[in-house]
């Protein structure tokens, strides 16, 4: 095991808090600094949907993200043992039949499902979808219960926590890591917001075992199940860096796929209509920035669940052993 020098992290969202806990776990002294509270809820990371879906996304995603996320899996479940693998659904109304056959083209990692095999998977939908796909080897997990959850287990293994602190990386001594998101924005000029906006709402009519994405021609729109009946519903992808609130056609769109779903949605009480901006370089592929003892982690995108413990093993690599990985690391 390596000694025990220290690390500081900064951020506490998905990449932070992976970050950190891997290199606590390989024996450094790391102490993690958020600016916000314990919620996050300023952190884009409390406003995702959790979905592992490396497979979903090989559909114009770089083969970096493919690659990491399929790691990501592992790591997850060596984690958090519960971390649901109960795959996704892919379904598409007969309208949008040109547009799934695209997605299945661009995909792999899927089968074939016809109405029978999707009543099976998802009893609530018999006879309501004639056709789709089923990927069966992703997962997804809930922001709000595996971020403190990753956190306990920081601090199992000695790591400190620090909210309420604003910190400027460059100020920190040692090695840091920059896990700040948009936060980094000044010290990376290419890193941008894309908008996503969900609407979380709650029934007891309906029971979804994993998440289901509706082929639509604008969006990647989805339905994931949390606990106690809810279902969130996302998400928007728009260029635009304001989050102050969610368009009235956003939330109608958002609505309006999960009615189509299933129409017992109409009559779900709607608990939450949030916003957040995913921080994103051009390419909309992660990097690892190296400047000396200063490593930067970012531009995670829509994939920071996916992507955030394979990331945090590659830079925990190479703060303890110097290995590097090419194809997401950058030198300064
Ligand atoms: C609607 C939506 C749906 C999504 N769905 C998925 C999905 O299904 N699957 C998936 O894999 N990804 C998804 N994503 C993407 C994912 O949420 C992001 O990629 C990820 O949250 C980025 O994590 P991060 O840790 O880099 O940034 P953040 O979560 O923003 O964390 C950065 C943290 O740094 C803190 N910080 C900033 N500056 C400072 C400072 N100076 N000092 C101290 N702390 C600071 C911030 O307060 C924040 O807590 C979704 C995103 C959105 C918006």
């Amino acid at each position: 095991m390596a000694d025990a020098f220290p690390v500081s992290v900064v951020g506490a969202g998905i990449a932070g808090t992976w970050t950190a806990l891997l290199l606590a776990e390989a024996g450094l002294s790391v102490d993690l600094y958020e600016r916000g509270d314990d919620t996050l809820a300023r952190a884009t990371s409390h406003w995702a949907g959790g979905m592992l879906a490396p497979d979903c996304e090989s559909d114009g995603a770089e083969p970096a993200v493919i690659r990491l996320g399929q790691r990501s899996i592992t790591l997850w479940r060596e984690h958090l043992a519960e971390t649901p693998m109960a795959g996704s659904l892919v379904v598409s109304h007969p309208r949008d039949r040109a547009d799934l056959a695209r997605f299945t083209r661009q995909t792999s990692g899927h089968e074939s499902v016809d109405a029978a095999r999707i009543a099976e998977l998802e009893p609530v939908l018999a006879g309501r979808f004639a056709s789709g796909l089923f990927f069966p080897d992703e997962g997804h997990v809930e922001p709000r219960i595996v971020l403190p959850a990753l956190r306990r287990q920081l601090q199992a293994r000695g790591g400190r926590i620090h909210f309420g602190q604003d910190v400027e990386p460059a100020t920190l001594g040692g090695t840091v890591v920059d896990c700040r998101g948009l936060g980094a924005r000044a010290a990376l000029p290419e890193l941008r917001g894309v908008k996503g906006e969900t609407v979380l709402v709650e029934t007891r009519e309906i029971a979804l075992h994993r998440p289901v994405r509706l082929i639509h021609p604008r969006w990647p729109l989805y339905v994931i199940p949390r606990a106690e009946g809810r279902f969130l519903i996302g998400a928007t992808s728009i260029e635009s860096e304001d989050a102050s609130g969610v368009s009235v056609r956003s939330a109608l769109e958002l609505m309006t796929a999960a009615y189509t779903l299933h129409p017992g949605f109409g009559e779900a009480r709607i608990v939450e209509i949030g916003t957040a901006l995913r921080p994103s370089f051009p390419d909309h592929a992660p990097r690892i920035e190296v400047d000396g003892a200063r490593i930067s982690v970012n531009g995670l995108y829509r994939h920071g669940f996916l992507l955030a413990p394979a990331l945090a093993e590659i830079v925990t690599d190479y703060v303890v052993s110097g290995r590097r990985d090419n194809e997401v690391m950058r030198w300064s």
